[in-house]
């Protein structure tokens, strides 16, 4: 079988290699078809601060049970799963509380450890979810990256509340569906790129404002009126996002950070202790923020119909990253096509 190897910035190597054999503890999966994640593309260009080389990529996974070990229950051969790839310690306190998200000794799969751009992948069955027998490969393979946008939601106080997200890609349209999936207020998302709004439009997301020549506290402002925004979830992590999250918020909002930040910045902390603001971190999700992303996609709750911008095959690998670096606004998602259906 192939796998996919990063094995330095801008390489890729492709290997023939045995089928894993599974312990009894163990299921086969066979992998359908990945998707490129932020986080791959920085890999790939190896700006990555926290992976080391070789690792094989895919984080974003669709799959079928092709054989299971004799301990396995509750997975059987043909089920559709995806995967969680968080392996996380058990024993550090987050991890006692259920917070395996934030587990002091976090690795991911596919970027710390090896992750399923592979034909075929041995694991064990406590990283799968169940997914509806009949749901379509392309929702199984976006899960991952939606249980993402549950987690970011799940981190304010969302019921109700007035939530604004910065930024209209693949994570910000997630994020401002699942807060109308989890029964937020109103909702608004923003970007300087009219064609991600017109998607997020299409998607059913309610409030889709260009803000380049008004600013988000202006956009805020006329969709929300003068209670402005409850929550602001920063999802384009750039100095300029962050600043204009700070100047719309109002006393009291929550600002909840998931993109990834690649340059420290300078605050000036009386801007959010004199007005009360309440800065959250937010890193990935936790198990029932996949279930609602299963749920969600599988009722159609959360509209990701012409999601998948672009495909590419296992083989062409480098052909995906390349067609990202060259037309970044053109892709929603890219996803790498590795079995039959
Ligand atoms: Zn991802
Ligand atoms: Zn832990």
């Amino acid at each position: 079988m192939k796998k996919a190897i990063f094995s330095a910035p801008y390489k890729i190597d492709f290997q023939n290699v045995d089928i894993p054999s599974i312990t009894p503890d163990e299921v086969l999966l066979r992998i359908i078809s990945i998707g490129v994640c932020g986080s791959d593309i920085q890999m790939y260009h190896g700006l990555h601060k926290y992976m080391t080389y070789p690792v094989v990529p895919g984080h974003e996974v669709s799959a079928v049970v092709e054989k299971v070990g004799a301990n396995v229950k509750d997975f059987k051969v043909g089920d559709r799963v995806t995967v969680e790839p968080q392996i996380y310690c058990g024993e550090c306190y987050p991890c006692t509380i259920g917070r395996f998200n934030v587990c002091e000794n976090l690795k991911v799969k596919g970027v710390h450890a090896d992750g399923f751009a592979a034909e075929y992948v041995a694991t064990e069955p406590s990283y799968l979810h169940h997914c509806p027998a009949d749901m379509d490969f392309d929702k199984i393979t976006l899960v991952e990256p939606l249980a993402v946008g549950v987690g970011s939601v799940k981190r304010a106080h969302y019921k109700g509340a007035n939530v604004a997200v910065i930024g209209a890609g693949t994570i910000g349209n997630l994020i401002a569906q699942s807060a109308q999936a989890l029964g937020a207020g109103k909702v608004l998302v923003t970007d300087f790129l009219d064609s991600k709004l017109d998607y997020a439009k299409e998607c059913g997301i309610e409030n889709c404002v260009n803000t380049k020549d008004i600013g988000l506290a202006k956009a805020i402002e006329n969709t929300f009126g003068k209670r402005k925004a409850d929550v602001i979830i920063d999802a384009a992590a750039t100095r300029g996002s962050f600043m204009s999250a700070l100047d719309a918020s109002r006393p009291s909002s929550e600002i909840v950070i998931t993109g990834n930040y690649k340059q420290p910045m300078e605050l000036e902390i009386p801007r959010l202790q004199r007005r009360e603001v309440n800065l959250i971190g937010h890193m990935m999700y936790v198990r029932e923020d996949f279930a609602d992303a299963i749920r969600f996609l599988a009722k159609g709750t959360v509209n990701t119909n012409g999601f998948v911008s672009q495909r590419f095959a296992l083989n062409d690998f480098d052909a995906a990253f390349k067609f990202i670096d060259e037309h970044p606004n053109d892709v929603m998602k890219a996803v790498i096509d590795i079995g039959s259906r």
